[in-house]
């Protein structure tokens, strides 16, 4: 390939209206252009790296064992409508109506359309299992499109799904989908983590997101420093500390005029904001359903978790308590609350960080003053202990191997047993062996194609552009040519090495468009090629290349023989 015959257009600017830096570095390459919101067109350097990541995905799914199918875009309302989803998938569903004014939507996912597929292709259970994948545009009309094609409206995404006689089968497939992932994300050089996900409100048995950690992630993940755990900070578990410490202080009053947070009181104190303890009150009900007020206790370094708040009795449909509320409950305004001396009885859980601690300060219930040294069983009755607050680096692994450190990462596929919800939703039968009609279990696996080319950027960047993971570069190598008009030479010797590079399977561009060494070095750089090896007049007296890695400080000369030699090497 010659970058002469090839549509490369860079930008010096760095484009405004990007937020990340892949954002930004897709636009300044090139790569993308954007055609409306969350709509992009990718251009000819943008889809090599897209197919690539394509064709890594394809061939490792082929090797599971999954078979390829293209569904329409276009999917038919009644569909949607066996499933209930029609209404209930809400605004991200694009609806459209055809001349005779008959409703379809644009693919947003195809669970619908494959389970209308297998009800129709699939009679006997020795047809099972199977596993039916495509690589097809989708489309949803997100509320805030942004970060490119990171979060588009129309984005490229592999989504397979399977069909089981039994549950033991589901989850053999669902396994063999979970080591795909991994050996694809491996495969493309990105640094990722498996995270349990909470199955929740769409029910079914197991769920996995496969996140690409990076900084700008939207996600916040706790994950093991010692072994493969990892979940959604949000879900994961905060362990109970060790045991408590005896009491060694006296109960006193603090004057805290104008100190209301525990960072202020702790200040004035002079104590660890970890002595602290903050009291958060809530309105929820009682076991006859009757509003109930809670003080929910977590450490002052802590921060109060709102998922596992509302997984507690009674506090399904929690909210927080009004300052009226709180006067009649505590006597007190919000600053200076705490478990002691409550105007009324009171409901208290105490985070099982606060049910381990000695000697702590809380609000005094009276406006102006916090209490030191309070103790549980001396001071206060034995609380309620839960798990209420979010996970924080440092705290010990859930699967008590290791310690937990706190990263972001990006979505970048997700695998989820389904169950029978759609096959049973839609009447898709097969016969089992007694010749018994049976919905077969389905497991549904999805990666987003496009949005993981933008989390390999966020990844894998540097001040000059991008640095492409070998797997996903344009061009694992750019043959720069310096002066091609000068010596009909040296452009035959660059030819020479790039046909010999790409016959050795090493994907080669000839930059042979005559730019000056540095603005064509810097075009290289911007777009991520992997290695660079220049090839010029005084290089060729010497019988050298010069070539330089894209994360090397130096470039070194090479003989032809060591060049390819060491470009055969390097490669996966
Ligand atoms: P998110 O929470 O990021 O919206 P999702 O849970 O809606 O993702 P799935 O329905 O599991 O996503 O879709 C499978 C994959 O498709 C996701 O893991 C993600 O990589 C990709 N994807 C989803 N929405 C978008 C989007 N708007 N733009 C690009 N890729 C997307
Ligand atoms: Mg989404």
């Amino acid at each position: 390939m010659r970058l002469s015959r090839f549509h490369l257009r860079t930008e010096k600017e760095t484009p405004a209206e990007a937020e990340i830096i892949s954002h930004k570095l897709m636009l300044k390459s090139g790569m993308i252009r954007k055609l409306a919101a969350g709509l992009y067109t990718w251009s000819p350097l943008g889809l090599r790296v897209l197919r690539k990541v394509e064709r890594v995905v394809r061939e490792e799914m082929n090797r599971a064992g999954a078979i390829e199918i293209l569904m329409p875009t276009i999917q038919p309302q009644e569909l949607w409508q066996e499933t209930g989803r029609w209404e209930k998938f809400g605004g991200q569903l694009l609806k459209i109506r055809d001349r005779k004014e008959a409703g379809y939507c644009y693919a947003p996912t195809a669970e619908e359309v494959v389970t209308d597929f297998a009800r129709n292709e699939l009679a006997s259970y020795k047809q099972l299992p199977v596993n039916f994948y495509q690589i097809q545009t989708k489309f949803r009309d997100e509320i805030r499109p942004r970060f490119g094609v990171m979060r588009a409206r129309e984005f490229l995404m592999k989504d397979a799904y399977s069909f089981h006689l039994d549950e033991t089968s589901l989850q053999t497939e669902y396994r063999n989908m979970y080591d795909t992932y991994s050996r694809i994300f491996t495969r493309l050089g990105l640094k990722f983590r498996a995270v349990f996900a909470d199955t929740g409100a769409i029910g079914g048995s197991a769920s996995h997101e496969f996140h690409v950690l990076a900084d700008s992630g939207e996600d916040a993940i706790a994950f093991s420093d010692a072994s493969d755990y990892a979940a959604n900070v949000e879900l994961a578990e905060a362990l109970a500390p060790g045991t408590r410490p005896a009491a060694s202080q006296a109960l006193r009053d603090i004057a805290t005029p104008t100190q209301k947070t525990c960072e202020e009181v702790a200040a004035l104190l002079q104590i660890p904001l970890s002595h602290t303890v903050k009291s958060i009150a809530l309105m929820g009900e009682d076991n006859e359903g009757a509003p109930q007020f809670v003080l929910a206790l977590v450490r002052g370094d802590h921060s109060a978790n709102e998922i596992k708040l509302a997984k507690l009795p009674g506090l399904g449909d929690y909210r927080l308590a009004s300052e009226e509320e709180i006067r009649t409950h505590l006597g007190a305004s919000p600053g200076f609350l705490g478990p002691l001396n409550s105007a009324q009885p009171i409901r208290v859980i105490a985070d099982r960080a606060v049910a381990a601690m000695a000697d702590f300060v809380v609000g005094a219930n009276r406006d102006g003053f916090h209490i030191a040294g309070v103790n549980w069983g001396r001071d206060l009755p034995e609380p309620e202990v839960a798990d209420i607050r979010n996970v924080v680096a440092g705290d010990p692994s859930p699967d008590g191997q290791g310690i937990l450190g706190i990263a972001r990462g990006i979505e970048v596929g997700h695998v989820f047993a389904l169950g029978n919800k759609y096959s049973e939703a839609m009447n898709c039968t097969v016969l089992d062996a007694q010749g018994k009609p049976v919905n077969p279990l389905m497991g549904c696996y999805g990666i987003g194609v496009s949005r993981i080319v933008a989390a390999a950027i966020e990844q894998n960047h540097d001040e000059t552009g991008i640095c492409w993971p070998e797997a996903m570069a344009p061009w694992q190598v750019a043959v720069c040519l310096i002066n091609p008009k000068n010596n009909p030479d040296v452009l035959a010797a660059a030819e020479e090495l790039c046909e010999a590079l790409n016959k050795a399977g090493i994907d080669s561009v000839l930059d042979d468009r005559g730019l000056r060494p540095g603005a064509m070095f810097a075009d290289m750089e911007l777009i991520g090629i992997p290695h660079r090896v220049v090839v010029s007049e005084r290089g060729l007296a010497a019988g050298s290349f010069e070539y330089r890695h894209r994360s090397a400080a130096e470039a070194e000369n090479l003989d032809h023989a060591s060049l390819l030699a060491r470009l055969t090497v390097s490669p996966p």
